[in-house]
């Protein structure tokens, strides 16, 4: 009963948000006393499982064909029986969409509670409580999930990922009558556009608003400064919603949620519901020609300026500090 189930799937792999959840997962298993089972869903999933098993006590591997690609109530189905046997006190999943689309289903078909977005876990007092942000990161608010199992999915890249133990556990494959269910079924499969890492893992992020004023300056103006800075390209919902970028590009409340070291925001008013995707941010930055700009007032550092002076000048020193790290001592100039 004090024991913690993580849900994994093969086609999502073992990115930053799976470590979390693993660590997450191991940390709140020893506070509880309990065992930590995961659980893997997907063809493909060898690699994936032979890394959880150096932190969890049991993994089970759930690859049969019907569950090889996604298909929510398959997944569900099978998701429901494991959950069901190991009565865990808790359910982990991470934050990808599969997760976030399962989660509240399991938590039903479980008879327990569902919570997402969640930031924090901890038990006190034999209580577990959650964290999540709430009115655009302005606060947090504290859950008390009474009702076993609490099924939670973590943000990403919200928790430290788990240290190897010494102990590797036993792969189970387990074999099964599934229950196929085929309300939804997958119809067509576009790839994300830039084929760029997941936003939601990004260390660096550089992202437009509207006031950028069209799609060409993403391309000529961001894209090269985002290049030096090694980072991720992102947007505002206004500039997405015109169509200037793919959407997949949005970050906000009804967008991605990103936790770089650094964001920089470009001509981008702050609106609270492009904060919300961004409160976990260690550090934003931002250039506005208005100086009441919301956004200046949750940055740490800030330019009042238009962006199309600003951004050369910024790929300018860039490029000649790279320029200068590159060259040898013998030939730095002196
Ligand atoms: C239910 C709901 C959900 C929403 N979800 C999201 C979401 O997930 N993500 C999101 O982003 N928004 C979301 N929104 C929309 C949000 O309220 C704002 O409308 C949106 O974020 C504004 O985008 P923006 O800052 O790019 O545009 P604007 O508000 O038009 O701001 C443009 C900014 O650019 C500045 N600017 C103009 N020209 C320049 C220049 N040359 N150089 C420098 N600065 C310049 C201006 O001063 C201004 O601050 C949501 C809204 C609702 C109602």
């Amino acid at each position: 009963m004090n024991d913690v189930v993580i849900c994994l799937f093969a086609t999502v792999g073992f990115d930053k948000a799976s470590q979390g959840l693993a660590g997450a997962g191991r940390r709140l298993a020893d506070e509880l006393g309990g065992r930590l089972h995961a659980v893997v869903i997907g063809s493909g999933s060898d690699k994936l499982a032979s890394e959880l098993a150096t932190f969890c006590d049991t993994v089970i591997v759930a690859d049969q064909p019907e569950l090889a690609e996604y298909q929510p109530e398959t997944w569900l189905n099978a998701l429901v029986r494991f959950c069901g046997e190991l009565s865990p006190r808790s359910v982990l999943l991470a934050g990808d969409t599969y997760s976030q689309e399962i989660a509240p289903r399991l938590a039903y078909r479980l008879g327990g509670s569902a919570v997402g977005d969640v930031v924090e876990v901890r038990i006190e007092a034999g209580t577990l409580l959650v964290s999540r942000q709430v009115y655009g990161g302005k606060a947090q608010a504290v859950l008390e999930l009474r009702r076993s199992p609490a099924v939670v999915w973590l943000r990403a890249r919200s928790f430290a990922p788990p240290t190897p133990r010494d102990e590797v556990a036993t792969i189970t494959h387990a074999i099964f009558e599934i229950e196929v269910d085929t309300r939804t079924r997958i119809v067509e499969r576009k790839r994300e556009a830039g084929g760029q890492e997941r936003l939601e893992e990004a260390r660096v992020i550089v992202s437009g608003g509207r006031g950028i004023g069209g799609p060409e300056p993403f391309t000529t103006e961001l894209q090269p400064l985002a290049d030096l800075l090694g980072a991720q390209m992102a947007a505002s919902r206004a500039a997405c919603d015109a169509g200037w970028v793919p959407p997949t590009w949005q970050v906000g409340q009804t967008g991605k949620k990103v936790t770089p070291e650094l964001y920089l925001a470009i001509a981008i008013t702050g609106a609270s519901q492009h904060m919300a995707g961004i409160s976990e941010a260690k550090t934003i930055a931002a250039i506005n020609t208005d100086p009441d700009a919301p956004i200046f007032k949750h940055c740490r550092f800030g330019i009042v300026e238009d962006y199309r002076k600003v951004v050369p000048l910024l790929r300018e020193k860039l490029a000649a500090l790279q320029t200068g790290a590159n060259q040898s001592p013998d030939s730095a100039p002196r």
